[in-house]
């Protein structure tokens, strides 16, 4: 008998040291390069299940994959509802949500006006006046119909798309973190593009370090760090996806109200707060919103933070965060809200 417990031990130990050992891992999913670090507890089979799950989320709510749960909803617009997975359903309600408290600056049907300016793409084009207000009618919250009983969802007019690249990624970084609260790992950074969530602490216990993207300067050029604990840090800004022409720059958050990039000073909006979903949906919100509004808006959401980045170079930082300044282009303009 206990040789036979012997004999099982060793197969256990055996398969744990199977197991590789991965101090950090990058895929590309959800449109951009996803890295997961576990640091010195990573183990691939906690990775292998972290981005199962994000495939899984880019597989329902991808507009780019013809059978996911968006492109059939929209394929079905004005004609009958569509039957989601209970994933996409909750994020949609999510998105409805923000779309509500945000008075309409925050808008998932917006893929209408995706489609048209198309940034990203390799042909740059700024969609004439007419172009622009023959879609700006389809993009409406309002009009998305959810049928509870059903998991339905139904778009009411022919030619209406939801996009969900504002809060998806949001969504799968909370799902990563779920399951990492079922292992023993102590602390992991998990890096969706631009979402970013520090999950538990670090070994020597000292609060975690995260460099905010200047948004003028090369990728990776960092302003300043924010020390925090656990927190969901997410961003949205106006050097993700862009295109130039005549020195006017034209990028990817617009304003469901007139159909252009927004225009409001502002060059990114960081949230910090301890859902990740959530903060997506904010940074989006509020940098339509612009500061005023959006500041107002961040403070209905407890415990949720925010940096502001204008194109003058001065900052706003709400009052709960600690951050350090570390571009001195900045500095003189450093204010506490
Ligand atoms: P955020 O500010 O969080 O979101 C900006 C994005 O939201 C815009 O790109 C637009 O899609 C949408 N948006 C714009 N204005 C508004 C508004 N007012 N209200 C609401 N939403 C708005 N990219 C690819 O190139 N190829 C892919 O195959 C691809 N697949 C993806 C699949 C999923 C499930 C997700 C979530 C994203 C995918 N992406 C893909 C990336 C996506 O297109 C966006 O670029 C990305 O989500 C933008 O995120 P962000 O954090 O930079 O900006
Ligand atoms: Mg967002």
């Amino acid at each position: 008998m206990v040789f036979r417990k012997g004999i099982i031990l060793l197969v256990f130990f055996a398969l744990i040291s199977c197991e590789q050992f991965e101090y950090s891992r990058s895929e590309f999913a959800l449109g951009t390069v996803c890295t997961i670090a576990l640091y010195e507890q990573g183990r691939s089979g906690i990775y292998n299940s972290i981005f199962k799950r994000i495939f899984e989320i880019e597989q329902l709510m991808s507009v780019n994959i013809p059978d996911s749960d968006i492109s059939r909803i929209n394929a079905a617009a004005g004609i009958n509802q569509v039957q989601v997975d209970n994933d996409t359903f909750y994020v949609i309600q999510r998105a409805l949500y923000f779309a509500e408290k945000s008075g309409g600056a925050f808008d998932p049907t917006v893929g209408p006006l995706v489609s048209l300016w198309n940034i990203g793409a390799d042909v740059k084009r700024i969609p004439s006046e007419d172009e622009i207000n023959n879609v700006l009618p389809l993009v409406n919250f309002r009009y998305v119909e959810l049928d509870l009983q059903t998991n339905s969802v139904y778009l009411t007019k022919i030619g209406m798309a939801l996009d969900l690249g504002a809060i998806a990624k949001g969504y799968a970084a909370d799902e990563a973190a779920k399951i990492l609260r079922q292992t023993k790992i102590k602390s992991a950074k998990i890096d969706l593009g631009g979402d970013v969530y520090m999950y538990g602490k670090k070994r020597d216990k000292s609060p975690w370090r995260i460099g905010l993207q200047n948004p003028v300067g090369d990728r990776g050029s960092i302003i300043g760090v924010l020390r925090t604990g656990e927190c969901t840090i997410v961003t949205s800004g106006v050097y993700e996806r862009y295109f130039e022409i005549d020195e006017n720059r034209y990028h990817h958050i617009f304003s469901p109200f007139n159909g252009y990039p927004v225009n409001n000073g502002l060059l990114s909006v960081t949230i910090v707060s301890d859902n990740s979903m959530d903060s997506d949906a904010l940074s989006t919100s509020v940098f339509v919103l612009g500061y005023e509004k959006g500041l107002a808006l961040v403070k209905t959401i407890p415990g949720a933070e925010a940096v502001f980045i204008f194109d003058d170079k001065s900052l706003k930082i709400t009052s709960g965060l600690d951050f350090i300044l570390t571009d001195n282009s900045y500095q003189t303009a450093a204010t506490k809200e």
